[in-house]
């Protein structure tokens, strides 16, 4: 049999993508190398809490390519809660997040001197940018050091970079939190409204736009596997792609077992190992693109707790700065008491992986750091369940250059979070399956 497509992993990127193309009445199969589906967007039980992979917050819920899909292909959609605001934590106190720089030159927990120089960056900023075009594209460090803000303002900053990009301050570019990280659209706002944003006044609307889904970010997978239409789409998982060959107007494409025929392949797997499975030539120019893209990797602790603790009495996500691991957390079951035993709460606590530490140190720091925090909270603990993972395919970095829906050959599609820059996670998933679909029809495909 020869599908119309064969579709490489089954993340929320390439679900997204066959559930489109079997709307579209193509005969779609997924491969998927693992066991389960859903790739970083599943739900899955530990000890009676329903843990994610990784705490979700899903972005541009108003108007946004998730909602646009979800208008369009799904018959269920699932139900967000709105995320509520992210906080700060500073001792007791939790904070309101400021969004972008600007936000962040108002913030009360930072000093007024450097609250002061932070203004006057920004102000310099939008100068340069009409004069030096690049100048957004460099480093956050190299656009700060000048200004001498204090420590405890560098190490703010160096927290914010790693929560919008993925990455340190000396590797994430300065539009990047220019943008509030995916809150604006990089690509088709157009970098002179970016720069009006800078010196205007502060819109800081996007937590409305924000979500959890009810039951889990399952919900979401579930709710596009639910809105396959008959017949038209076959998942097979434990297959792992190892090969893929065009011959003329076929694709061919190899797991350890089988061998599958299509007339167009969409790769959602890592693009990186693209060259090794791909046995057509690609251009030099394509694996050159390849080679700008970096990876991080992060750590999630989700703690059970036997009782609902007072610091956590809030929807919405909070960002610890000032410690030796910094961290995001989310207290998932204040969205959805069934994700927790019943009087249970459910917390995700996510950190980045840097340097050599094993996931074991990792893991011990990030607890000690919750312990001095939260005090007796282990006491409380009644379940630990660390997830290593990595958030995105491609972090947002300096000189980065994602390379878009087109493969190297032809009828060979690109989709997933290191084709895209804009946005985060399942909203550039889906950002990068809109441009997809608007490559294959311009190809004539569907
Ligand atoms: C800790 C953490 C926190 C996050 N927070 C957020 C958030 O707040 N908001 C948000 O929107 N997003 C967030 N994300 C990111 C979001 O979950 C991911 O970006 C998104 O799920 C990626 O989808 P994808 O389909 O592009 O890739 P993946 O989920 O990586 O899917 C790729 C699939 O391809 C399969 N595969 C790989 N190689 C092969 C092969 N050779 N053959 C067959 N199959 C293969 C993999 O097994 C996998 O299932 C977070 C992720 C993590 C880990």
């Amino acid at each position: 049999m020869k599908y119309d497509a064969v579709i490489i992993g089954a993340g929320i990127s390439g679900l997204l993508s066959a559930l489109v193309l079997a709307k579209e009445r193509k005969n779609v199969l997924i491969l998927e190398k693992s066991s389960v589906i859903g790739g970083n967007c599943r739900s899955y039980l530990v000890d009676g809490f329903q843990v994610d992979t990784g705490a979700h917050a899903i972005t541009s819920l108003k108007k946004g390519p998730l909602v646009t899909l979800m208008d369009k292909y799904f018959d269920i959609i699932p139900k967000f809660i709105p995320h509520g605001h992210y906080y700060v934590r500073d001792g007791k106190k939790l904070q309101i997040f400021p969004y972008t720089l600007q936000g962040f030159a108002r913030f009360g927990i930072i000093s007024k001197k450097d609250r002061l120089l932070l203004a006057h960056a920004l102000l310099d900023a939008a100068k340069n940018h009409t004069t030096q075009k690049k100048s957004l594209d460099m480093s956050v460090y190299d656009f700060i050091k000048s200004y001498k803000l204090s420590s405890k303002s560098i190490s703010f900053i160096d927290t914010f970079c790693y929560f919008l990009s993925g990455k340190s301050m000396h590797e994430t570019p300065v539009w990047r939190i220019l943008s509030g990280g995916g809150t604006t659209d990089e690509l088709t706002r157009g970098m002179k409204n970016k720069i009006s944003g800078i010196v205007g006044i502060v819109r800081n609307t996007t937590y409305l736009n924000q979500g959890y889904p009810l039951g889990g970010i399952k919900s979401i997978t579930s709710a596009i596997l639910a809105s396959f239409p008959e017949n038209r789409v076959t998942i097979r998982t434990n297959e792992n792609v190892t090969k893929i060959k065009k011959n003329k107007n076929t694709f061919i494409t190899a797991t350890q077992n089988h061998k599958y025929k299509s007339g167009t392949i969409i790769y959602s797997a890592e693009i990186k190992s693209l060259p090794k499975i791909l046995e057509n030539k690609i251009p030099k120019s394509f694996e050159d693109k390849l080679s700008t893209l970096k990876q991080t990797r992060s750590l999630t602790l989700w703690l059970g707790l036997k009782r609902k603790r007072d610091e956590f009495n809030y929807t919405g996500s909070e960002v610890l700065f000032k410690a030796e691991t910094p961290f995001w957390a989310m207290p998932i079951s204040n969205y959805d008491p069934q994700l927790a035993p019943e009087g249970m709460q459910l917390i995700g606590f996510t950190t980045i992986i840097i340097g050599s530490k094993t996931q074991k140190e990792q893991k011990q720091l990030l607890l000690n750091t919750i312990k001095k925090i939260f005090p007796h909270i282990e006491k409380d603990i009644i379940m630990q369940h660390v997830q290593v993972t990595v958030p995105e395919k491609a972090s947002i970095t300096v000189g980065a250059i994602f390379p878009g829906p087109k493969g190297p050959i032809s009828g060979l599609y690109l989709a997933g979070t290191d084709t895209d820059k804009r946005s985060m996670g399942i909203t550039r998933a889906a950002h990068s399956v809109l441009e997809m679909i608007d490559l294959m029809k311009k190809d004539k495909v569907i």
